[in-house]
C-alpha cells in the first residue's frame, strides 16, 4: 500500500511558511496564506492519467519530428520544413550557438522531459521504483523550464502570417501533431502529482514534528519539496539528492551579475540586425524594434504587438522587476512581500516567451533560403539577444523569493 503525505509538514516554497498536507476534495486546490503560491492540488489517478497523457506526447512527437510542418512555395520552387531545419539551417549559416539553443529547447529537452517522464510513471502504474528515479527526477525537474513547446509554436503562428505577403505558405501534417503535442504536453503536466510518484519511494515524506521546526533550522529541497533538519554544512535531499541549502547560495550576488551582464547585452542585441532579408539580390538587415515597425507599415497590428511585448516589454520589464526585488531585499523593505512574490512569479513565467524571436528567426532562414529570389539570414542581433533572453531566464531562477519574507518574518519576531 502507497504511503500518504496527509498530516506530513512541508513548507511554501516562495514564503518558507510551514504546513501540514490536509484531505483537498478532487480537483480542488490549496494555495499559501501568506504569498499566494499554489502549494498542492487533488488530482485523482494521477499516475495513470499523466503515463496515458505523456504517451500520447510521445507518438505525437515522432510524427511533429518526421513531416513537414511547414512549406513555402515562391515561382515554382518550394522549399520543405521540418521542425529539426531551423536549427540546423542557423548551423549552416554559421551561427551553431544559436541553432543548438533552438534544437536544445524545442526539440531536446521537451523529448528529454517526456522519455524521462515516461521512465518514472510506468514503474510507478507497476507500484515499483524505477532504479535512478532520483537522478532522472532531478533532470526532468531541471530541462522543464527550458522546454519551450509553446514559444516554438507562437513562433510558428508568426513565421506563418508574416510569410504571406512573400510567397504561398502550405501547412504539413506535421503542424496538427505539434499542436496537439502542445495541448497533451501541457495537460500532461499539469496532471502530474509528485507526491503519487514518492509515495512508492523510500525516504517518501518528511517525518519533521511541529517541534522539530521551532528547535531547528530546516532545509526545504528545491527539487522535490522534502524537508529535513541541518545536520551537516554540506547536505543532500535524502529522498531525490539534490543538494539541500537554507537559501539559494549567493542567490543576491549571482542575481545582480546575471542581471548587469543582461542589461550591457540588451545594447547589442538592439543595434545590431537580427535578420537580414535579401531580395532579389538586395539585402535589407532589420533589427528587433525595425522588425517591429515594418510590421505595423504592412498593417499586422496584432503581430507587431505581440512581437513588441515578447522581445522589447518583456526582457526589459524583467531585468527591472528583478533589479526592483533586489534592491527590495537589500534594504531590508517590508513592502508588500505578497505583491513583490507575485512580480517574481510572473517574471518567472513570462521570460521563456522571449525566445519567441529566437524560434521566428530559425524559421524565417530555414524555410526563405531561395538564393537570389528571396532569403532571409540571420545577424549577429539575434546572439546577443538569445544571450539576453537565457542569462535573464537563469537571473530569475538564481533569485530566492524566500528571501523577500525573510525580512517580514525578522521583524515579526521583533514585535
Ligand atoms: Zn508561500
Ligand atoms: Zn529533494
Amino acid at each position: 500500500m502507497a504511503n500518504s503525505p496527509i498530516g506530513k509538514i512541508f513548507a511554501c516554497h516562495e514564503c518558507d511558511h510551514f504546513y501540514s498536507y490536509e484531505m483537498i476534495p478532487v480537483g480542488a486546490k490549496a494555495n499559501c496564506h501568506h504569498c499566494g503560491n499554489l502549494l498542492y492540488r487533488h488530482i485523482p489517478d494521477s499516475i495513470n492519467r499523466s503515463l496515458a497523457l505523456y504517451l500520447t506526447a510521445l507518438i505525437l512527437f515522432f510524427i511533429a519530428n518526421i513531416f513537414p510542418f511547414l512549406s513555402l512555395e515562391l515561382g515554382g520552387r518550394v522549399v520543405d520544413s521540418i521542425l529539426f531545419s531551423s536549427g540546423w539551417a542557423m548551423y549552416k549559416l554559421g551561427m551553431g550557438e544559436l541553432g543548438a539553443l533552438i534544437i536544445l529547447t524545442s526539440i531536446l529537452f521537451p523529448f528529454t522531459v517526456i522519455v524521462g517522464m515516461l521512465y518514472l510513471l510506468i514503474p510507478a502504474r507497476l507500484g515499483t521504483v524505477a532504479p535512478f528515479m532520483s537522478q532522472v527526477y532531478r533532470i526532468v525537474n531541471k530541462l522543464i523550464p527550458w522546454s519551450l513547446v509553446g514559444v516554438f509554436m507562437l513562433g510558428v503562428l508568426i513565421a506563418i502570417v508574416k510569410l504571406q505577403d512573400l510567397a504561398n505558405v502550405a501547412t504539413g501534417p506535421s503542424l496538427v501533431a505539434l499542436t496537439l503535442l502542445l495541448l497533451v504536453y501541457t495537460a500532461a503536466r499539469a496532471n502530474f502529482d509528485p507526491h503519487d510518484l514518492w509515495s512508492f519511494a523510500e525516504h517518501n515524506f518528511s517525518n519533521l514534528s511541529r517541534e522539530d521546526i521551532e528547535n531547528h533550522k530546516i532545509l526545504n529541497c528545491h527539487t522535490c519539496g522534502l524537508l529535513s533538519r541541518q545536520t551537516a554544512n554540506s547536505q543532500n535531499c535524502t529522498r531525490c539528492l539534490s543538494p539541500l541549502h537554507f537559501r539559494k547560495h549567493n542567490s543576491v550576488e549571482v542575481t545582480w551579475a546575471l542581471l548587469i551582464a543582461a542589461f550591457v547585452l540588451l545594447i547589442p542585441a538592439n543595434v545590431y540586425p537580427v535578420m537580414t532579408v535579401i531580395r532579389f539580390g538586395q539585402g535589407e538587415p532589420s533589427t528587433i524594434l525595425s522588425g517591429v515597425l515594418h510590421l505595423i507599415e504592412s498593417g499586422m497590428w496584432g503581430l507587431a504587438m505581440i512581437v513588441f511585448i515578447a522581445s522589447i516589454v518583456v526582457p526589459v520589464l524583467k531585468l527591472v522587476i528583478l533589479s526592483f526585488l533586489l534592491i527590495s531585499v537589500h534594504k531590508k523593505s517590508d513592502w508588500r512581500p505578497r505583491d513583490r512574490t507575485l512580480l517574481y512569479r510572473v517574471t518567472e513565467i513570462v521570460g521563456a516567451w522571449s525566445m519567441v524571436d529566437i524560434f521566428l528567426v530559425g524559421l524565417l532562414s530555414s524555410l526563405v533560403s531561395l538564393d537570389a529570389l528571396s532569403t532571409i539570414r540571420p545577424g549577429i542581433g539575434a546572439v546577443f539577444f538569445a544571450a539576453v533572453v537565457v542569462i535573464t531566464m537563469f537571473a530569475a531562477h538564481s533569485f530566492d523569493p524566500r528571501l523577500i519574507w525573510d525580512q517580514i518574518k525578522e521583524n515579526n519576531n521583533k514585535d
